[in-house]
């Protein structure tokens, strides 16, 4: 009976359980003499597609094939476990502390040369996680879910590698997974903690009086956990989480919401700008999203405008063109926002149906300075002009910038130089009231 539940079937390793006890005792022994041990947690590379290709057949062969050679190395037989499917933890016992190095590379070289079944030859690679103790925990599932942990950042290195825990990346990892749960917790909690903060966009068109003519809808956290965040710190989470569908539509919400309510009260002209993330873009109902919020708000569609980057466009033009036209089928606008940055083309701004074009913050910066920036944009509102689209510069922040664009034909400008982006009320006193 204990022979059964301490042994790996397969295998006939100890299996994850005996691996628990024997690390708990070798954990008190450590204690107890002032010495140091190890557990060294490995995880195979791609061996699902091993199993997909070849078969079970060859897929359990590799593992028998694996775990004799780990039980074969010297200092630390008879502490080699199976601990997952396609997991072995070796136990490296305070007596061996000192063979750390040799025992890892030995593992390294074990894999770094192909492995024979049935007369065939198959490579087989694996990351390798490792804690210490007493070091780096006392009991056994500590111990365990932190190699765990340092197995991760190997396997984030590449192939064959090894890393130690490491309590600061552990923190980071801490961290992240608290910040997942606040931002499940955020959303499933109706996207209250969620603000809509309003940066004015001032019309310059013309040489005429700068004035306000409406703002960009711009995220802001207020976390119970977190505090004050920008989006910077949290969008690329909740976009990677799928949140920002949610997110996204509540910001859609509120701005036009917003933005209904300053044009029925005498000022019919304002426009809302809303981003849109490239993950909202390629939901198959974004339109339909975008004309039920229109609808529901009541917001003018003339006074919409959806600002989206150029990420997407670069893989599937025609499938972004489609849904920027579905937007404008809707009566609402189209901004390319941060031109200039990451996959930008000066194609792209002819084949995508556009009414504004935003140029970024970097360009901006040496306005007035650098003959680069100036060229740049020159050249873009010329060409914006030809196509009949306007442009809004990002970002201007001194007197000396707003002179040199006096000179572009730029019709829009936002930045500090007016204002930063503002909570709601502090937009409407000073903007719409
Ligand atoms: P963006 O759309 O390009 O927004 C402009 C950013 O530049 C804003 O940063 C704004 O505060 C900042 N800014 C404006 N004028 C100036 C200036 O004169 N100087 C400087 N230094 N900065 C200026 P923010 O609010 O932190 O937003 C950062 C980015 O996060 C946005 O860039 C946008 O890409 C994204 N974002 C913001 N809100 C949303 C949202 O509701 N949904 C999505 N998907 N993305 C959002
Ligand atoms: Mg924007
Ligand atoms: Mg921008």
């Amino acid at each position: 009976i204990e022979r059964r539940a301490n042994i790996d079937y397969l295998t006939g390793l100890y299996n994850r359980k005996k691996c628990e006890d024997d690390l708990q005792q070798e954990v008190r022994r450590a204690n107890v003499t002032s010495s140091v041990g190890a557990l060294l947690y490995i995880d195979l590379d791609d061996f699902k597609n091993i199993n997909d290709a070849l078969g079970h057949r060859v897929g359990d062969h590799l593992l028998i094939e694996i775990a004799k050679a780990l039980d074969q190395i010297t200092g630390v037989d008879n502490v080699v476990y199976r601990i997952g499917g396609d997991e072995y933890g070796v136990l490296v016992p305070t007596t061996q502390y000192h063979n750390l190095e040799k025992i890892c590379n030995r593992i390294v070289n074990l894999f770094s040369k192909s492995w024979e079944i049935s007369e065939k030859e198959y490579y087989c690679t694996m990351a390798m996680g490792y804690v210490e103790f007493p070091t780096n925990g006392t009991d056994a599932q500590t111990l365990l879910q932190r190699a765990d942990i340092a197995l991760s950042y190997a396997k984030e290195k590449g192939k064959n590698r090894i890393e130690a825990f490491n309590e600061e990346k552990n923190a980071d990892t801490v961290r992240r997974l608290d910040l997942e749960k606040a931002l499940r917790d955020a959303v499933a909690d109706d996207c209250k903690e969620f603000m809509v903060y309003y940066q004015p966009v001032v019309n310059v068109a013309d040489g005429g009086e700068p004035k306000c003519c409406g703002a960009e809808a711009l995220i802001r956290w207020k976390s119970k956990g977190f505090g004050f965040m920008n989006p910077a710190e949290f969008i690329p989470l909740a976009e990677y989480l799928g949140l920002i569908i949610p997110i996204g539509e509540h910001i859609l919400k509120e701005a036009c919401l917003r933005c209904k309510y300053w044009n029925d009260f005498g000022h019919p002209n304002y426009k809302v700008n809303v981003n849109l993330s490239v993950v909202q873009l390629v939901q198959s109902d974004i339109v339909d999203t975008v004309a039920r919020v229109v609808k529901t708000t009541g917001i003018n569609p003339a006074n919409l405008t959806l600002e989206v980057t150029e990420s997407l466009a670069v893989n599937d033009m025609e499938a972004m063109n489609k849904v920027l036209n579905g937007f404008r089928e809707i009566g609402c606008k189209v901004a390319l926002d941060d031109f200039g940055t990451g996959y930008s083309s000066l194609n792209h701004i002819r084949s995508m149906p556009l009414d504004v074009i935003k140029i970024d913050k970097c360009f901006v910066d040496g306005v007035g300075d650098n003959a680069f920036s100036d060229a740049f944009v020159k050249t873009v509102s010329k060409l914006a002009d030809v196509i009949d689209v306007n442009v809004c510069v990002e970002g201007v922040e001194q007197e000396k910038q707003k002179e040199a664009l006096n000179e572009m034909n730029i019709q829009m400008i936002q930045g500090f130089l007016y204002d930063k982006p503002l909570p709601q009320e502090e937009f409407e006193r000073k903007y719409v009231e």
